[in-house]
């Protein structure tokens, strides 16, 4: 096989077999293809497209060109869950051991953030001692006693992923469904779930930002997932505001302990809900009406902040921190920004919102930078909201001058001020499941 045809096949816009993606994947991985012809080839798809034989088949070689984990000693059904990304998104903290509380294994392998959306492996490193590193055995292990380890990803996941993504982060072809569900499952198909909840956010903070490419993607996992054997849902979520009140690190950890102690706010904690009921169904627990109740039940009777505390100490974590959140330390700078006239906010950029918070400190631009986990913002009044002049909107966190001057800018050109509320928008636009596949 010649890997220049394979490109000429894709450049002049005809499917790929499985063996041709078989081939580029694993020669890929193993070096034995160059990044100017993997480049080329991922511009020929970025421009042609793929099919959803193609685009299924490329995520399968992907997801084999390493460890696949073998979750099968734990008994249950596994239920793995993944967004694709947002501001302010807390939902693992919560949504993990909501379901886990329930019964509902699960084995978590997140990511750190990368450019203005944040990671859940660098939230719970906010936590003194929390230990994110896990080898399989301890990783696994931590499953089997508490039903829930949240750490990084440990082993040779998904390789041909690692390299492909840094290779079209610099070739201008992320924005690519195919490439983009070939990648997020691959990784999820790897990680060894029997079964998969997606929440793929849909807006101004989101890698989609209509709703129809969104659904477009969500449909596209959904079919790999099944394709894979593994029962797969998506949640179309809104991401034209941040999620709760927080956006940073230690922040959005205190958010999540007080939504799972029932006193977040309303649409974190619907969302967590609604996303923990869909793990709920996928696992046998009921229909989705009483899913949701459970989910609620497990958050008023205190059995998932419990399993919360439960993961923590077993990964080494100081619980004291989460019991008693004020323990956290501080950022050395706390200022407010204020409302530069009256109005409404008609619209905040949620794109903004986390460069301003990735400004602050909370994020990193390059894969190996560092995070300050107190740094970030508190928002005091969201979209919809009516502010006076001068009237604080956000607190910014920080630890030091310059950054807070920097993340003030950025943060007021996210906000759009008008002189009546902005129509409400819904928290969960649609849910796509095996059965929407058929209108695709
Ligand atoms: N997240 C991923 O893991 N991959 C992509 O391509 C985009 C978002």
């Amino acid at each position: 096989m010649r890997m220049v045809e394979i490109i000429e096949k894709k450049r002049d816009g005809c499917a790929l077999d499985n063996d041709e993606l078989k081939y580029f994947v694993g020669e890929y991985t193993r070096g034995s293809i160059p990044d100017y012809q993997a480049a080329a080839l991922l511009m020929a798809i970025y421009l042609r497209g793929m099919d959803e034989e193609e685009t299924s088949a490329l995520a399968l070689a992907m997801a084999h060109s390493g460890d696949v984990v073998d979750l099968s000693g734990i008994p249950g059904v596994k239920v793995d869950k993944h967004s694709t990304g947002g501001v302010g998104d807390k939902t693992t903290l919560v949504v993990a051991p909501i379901a886990a509380s329930l019964g509902v294994p699960v084995a978590k392998m997140s990511g750190r953030g990368l450019g203005n959306t944040g990671g859940t492996v660098d939230k719970l490193e906010s936590i003194p001692g929390y230990r994110t590193s896990l080898d399989r055995e301890d990783f696994l292990n931590i499953v089997r006693s508490g039903g829930i380890s949240i750490a990084g990803q440990s082993g040779n996941l998904a390789p041909a992923d690692k390299k492909l993504y840094a290779l079209r982060d610099m070739t201008g072809t992320v924005e690519s469904i195919p490439l983009i569900a070939a990648s997020i499952m691959s990784k999820k198909i790897a990680a060894g779930a029997d079964a998969i909840v997606l929440d793929v956010k849909t807006g101004s903070g989101a890698f989609m930002k209509t709703l129809e490419s969104a659904r477009a993607l969500a449909k596209t996992m959904v079919r790999i997932g099944e394709g894979a054997g593994k029962a797969t849902v998506a949640l179309l979520t809104n991401m034209n505001v941040p999620l709760g009140n927080t956006v940073g690190n230690s922040l959005e950890v205190v958010e999540a302990v007080e939504t799972l102690r029932g006193r977040g706010p309303r649409e974190l904690t619907g969302l967590c809900v609604e996303l923990a009921a869909n793990m709920l169904l996928m696992a046998g627990k009921g229909d989705l009406v009483a899913c949701r109740k459970l989910a609620q039940g497990s958050i008023s009777d205190g059995s998932a902040f419990a399993k919360l505390l439960e993961m923590t100490a077993a990964q080494g974590g100081d619980v004291s921190f989460l019991t008693q959140t004020q323990k956290f330390p501080r950022a050395r700078v706390v200022e407010d920004v204020c409302a530069p006239s009256a109005g409404f906010i008609t619209a905040m950029d949620c794109g903004q919102v986390g460069r301003a918070s990735m400004a602050l400190g909370a994020g990193r631009e390059t894969k190996d930078g560092a995070v300050d986990h107190s740094a970030g913002i508190v928002l005091l009044r969201k979209t919809g909201e009516r502010v006076e002049e001068g009237q604080p909107v956000a607190r910014l966190h920080t630890s030091g001058g310059k950054k807070l001057e920097a993340a003030r800018r950025i943060f007021l050109s996210s906000l759009t001020l008008g002189g009546s509320p902005p129509p409400p928008q819904p928290l969960i636009f649609d849910r796509v499941g095996k059965e929407h596949l058929k209108q695709y």
